[in-house]
């Protein structure tokens, strides 16, 4: 039977929607249940065989095969990833003569001064990973491949270049070329920025550091508590929106005893009911996490009502953390640095975080590569050694092998996050020529942005953002000359 395209879209959207919703109540603390099983049953037609066999044959647009493709594989891997989680969350260690969860190793890791004892807590996690999660990690992986297969895909690669419309091989010439671009400056980049948070260099440089690297509570002092929220409203006032005003968006900062640490923003009807949630405890990550849920806030709230369910919440998500990104990227500017939180001498903050994208960027650059080879249709045996020489040779430390299969995000999100870098900068060098250093404080540039986020992510996706704002390239030039200026 001809699938109704109208029909289909419309369950799509109650779907995410009631997925969106429960996500927002549990995980802000309002409701112990978090009961998405009975969802997916409501509407398992929408990720049947038959529904993804007729929105082909209909030609549907891809976002929408796209939903139905990956929904159909997580239905399919459901039972034996709810059995990884439920083992993730048992696992426990000794550390200190106490008992410490597998999962709040890394937070601990991130926070612990002594880097003998940060590589002692890395070992006994890669111990528990190879151990306990692995075997299971490669037998969802290698029948999630089986399944791109048996619907006609070549690889997985494949499946998921062809439905979301990024050409992986171009991107991943990009990223080499900016990997062989940034080689020579990497080090005199990052080196001293090592020295200053953890007081060595490249030398003496070990994985388990990379995470206290980041964390830097050294540059925590300018970014207290109270200013978390009103740095977030002025900034949106500067733009000329007044988020107290929007009625799509809800900011939710109540302290609930369950609500989670982590900031996050779930777009339950877009553009009409969309919550920023974040229990607020400051410091400059704190900052760094709202901002980001804040951009992907603004424009989930901003998208023209009247465009397909496709282009508002699903299509190219590279559109959505471009802009969490660029809101992001305001909490290490150096202007606002001054103006939001009155910080004297901003340079510190800086030159920290240019260190550390420099970092992710190229992370994910070697990333892509090994991910092209994973889930290019061939045996996947002794991509382990793969994985860690790609990531040794990308950052410059010995990479473990362990985590070539925990560190994969599904379906090529790494080709998002790795567009969206790419879009940001070009956004953000575009608001800065039109409207000035400051471009944050003026009223035009939130008309810019609203404009651009009225598009959503549709067909024309992050090349279209680019093409509105002035024809450029969706590459990576931009983000080199930011990383050598
Ligand atoms: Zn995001």
């Amino acid at each position: 039977m001809p699938v109704d395209l109208d029909a289909y879209g419309a369950e799509a959207e109650e779907f995410l929607s009631s997925i969106d919703r429960e996500y927002y109540l549990h995980y802000s603390g309002q409701q112990d249940e978090f009961e998405i099983e009975p969802i997916y049953e409501r509407h398992a037609s929408l990720f049947s065989r038959a529904s993804v066999d007729s929105l082909r044959e209909a030609g549907a647009a891809p976002a929408l095969i796209e939903f139905a493709v990956q929904g159909l594989i997580g239905q399919e891997l459901k039972a034996g990833a709810a059995e990884l989680a439920r083992r993730e969350a048992e696992i426990e260690l000794e550390w200190d003569g106490e008992t410490v969860p597998f999962r709040s190793v890394a937070v601990l890791q991130a926070n612990e001064p002594d880097a003998d004892r940060r590589a002692e807590l890395e070992d006994l996690r890669n111990e528990l990973t190879a151990t306990k999660l692995n075997p299971l990690t490669r037998e969802l992986l290698e029948r999630s491949h089986a399944l791109a297969g048996e619907l006609g895909w070549s690889s997985m690669r494949d499946l998921c270049q062809d439905l979301s419309g990024t050409d992986f091989g171009a991107l991943a010439e990009q990223t080499e070329r900016f990997l062989a671009d940034t080689e020579d400056t990497y080090e005199p980049l990052v080196g001293p920025e090592l020295e200053t948070q953890l007081g060595l260099g490249f030398d003496r440089l070990r994985r388990s550091d990379l995470t206290a690297f980041f964390r830097a509570p050294s540059l925590d002092t300018g970014f207290p508590e109270e200013r978390l929220v009103p740095s977030l409203t002025e900034t949106l006032a500067g733009m000329g929106i007044d988020v107290d005003a929007q009625p799509g968006v809800t900011i939710d900062t109540e302290r609930r005893p369950k609500k989670s640490p982590r900031a996050f923003c779930s777009p339950v009807r877009v553009p009409d009911e969309v919550y920023l949630v974040i229990a607020p405890v400051g410091g400059r990550e704190d900052f760094a996490a709202l901002f980001h849920e804040a951009g992907h806030t603004e424009h989930y709230a901003h998208v023209d009502a009247s465009l397909p369910v496709e282009d508002r919440y699903l299509g190219d998500n590279s559109v959505t953390e471009g802009f969490a990104f660029l809101f992001e990227h305001l909490t290490s500017d150096p202007e606002w640095l001054r103006r939001r939180l009155g910080i004297e001498d901003p340079a510190p903050i800086v030159r920290h975080e240019r260190a550390a994208r420099l970092v992710f960027l190229r992370r994910y650059a070697s990333k892509l590569a090994y991910e092209l080879e994973l889930h290019g249709g061939g045996s996947i045996e002794g991509l382990d050694a793969v994985y860690g020489r790609r990531l040794s040779e990308a950052v410059h430390v010995e990479w473990p092998t362990v985590s070539w299969l925990s560190d994969v995000d599904p379906f090529f999100y790494v080709a998002r996050y790795l567009r969206a870098w790419a879009l940001e900068t070009h956004i953000r060098s575009a608001l800065r020529e039109r409207f000035g250093e400051a471009w944050f404080d003026e009223p035009e540039a939130g008309a810019f942005l609203r404009e651009l986020w009225s598009a959503g992510q549709g067909a024309a996706g992050g090349e279209g953002i680019l093409e509105r704002v002035g024809g450029a390239e969706l590459d990576f030039g931009a983000v080199r000359a930011e990383v050598h200026a």
